[in-house]
């Protein structure tokens, strides 16, 4: 792979594997993996802590000017995020945050906020960043875009393996309900809604194994590269 700076984008739907490949991808290319989403969560984590109600956007932009949020890497190379000096890399994924998140990202000031940061990252080194905007507004320039999609289904059905895995367990057909709410409303936000940049390569993982997904995946960005 060649020694200049590059940037993959990642976006796509909740549960389409986004951050499982990503994070792959990017020890097999040795560059950076960038998970957007946990700063998105980290903001609702705060919302939920201190009570405010996500909808309320004076309230949301009050507190953001209160609190202070780091993404950090820690020896084993993985994400971690600190608000307020708190590790709350666990915290932020628990179901209800997910929710939370997704409210709080359709404020224009809130994606404003946390722009800065993530192109920050970008600046810094060779990454491969996940999110929902990434090909379109915060690495409009990135050498490789990729939509990463999967039906519905496929999407619950992962996060319920998942969520067992972890040993907290929830209902498939609530997990498919959420994730179709979470689709209309990351897709009909008025600021930054969830659709492929129009230079997006996309990728149906649907049916697909995880090794299936990666090797896809890789092919397609060393093409691009
Ligand atoms: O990717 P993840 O499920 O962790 O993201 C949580 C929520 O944060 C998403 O549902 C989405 O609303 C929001 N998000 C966003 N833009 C990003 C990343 C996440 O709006 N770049």
């Amino acid at each position: 792979m060649s020694e200049k700076r590059y940037a993959i984008a990642i976006d796509g739907p909740s549960g389409a594997g986004k951050s499982t490949l990503a994070r792959a991808a990017a020890k097999a290319l040795g560059i950076l993996y960038v998970d957007t989403g946990a700063i998105y969560r980290t903001v609702g984590l705060c919302v939920r802590q201190r009570g405010v109600e996500p909808a309320d956007q004076p309230a949301v932009e009050a507190l953001l000017r209160n609190i202070h949020i780091e993404m950090c890497y820690g020896e084993d190379g993985l994400q971690r995020m600190f608000l307020c000096g708190t590790d709350v890399t666990d915290a932020i994924r628990l179901p209800e945050v997910s929710v939370l998140a997704s409210k709080v990202s359709a404020i224009p000031s809130v994606r404003d906020f946390l722009l800065e940061m993530q192109r920050d990252m970008a600046r810094r080194q060779s990454v491969i960043m996940d999110g929902r905007d990434i090909g379109t507004v915060v690495l409009p320039e990135a050498e490789v875009k990729i939509y990463l999609t999967a039906s519905p289904e496929d999407r619950a059905r992962r996060r319920y393996l998942e969520l067992q895995r972890r040993g907290t367990p929830q209902d498939f057909d609530q997990l498919l309900r959420e994730i179709e709410e979470r689709d209309l409303r990351d897709k009909n936000r008025s600021v930054s809604p969830l659709r492929p940049a129009e230079d997006a390569i996309i990728l149906d993982t649907t049916g697909n194994t995880f090794e299936q997904s990666l090797t896809l995946l890789l092919k397609t960005v060393r093409e691009r590269l």
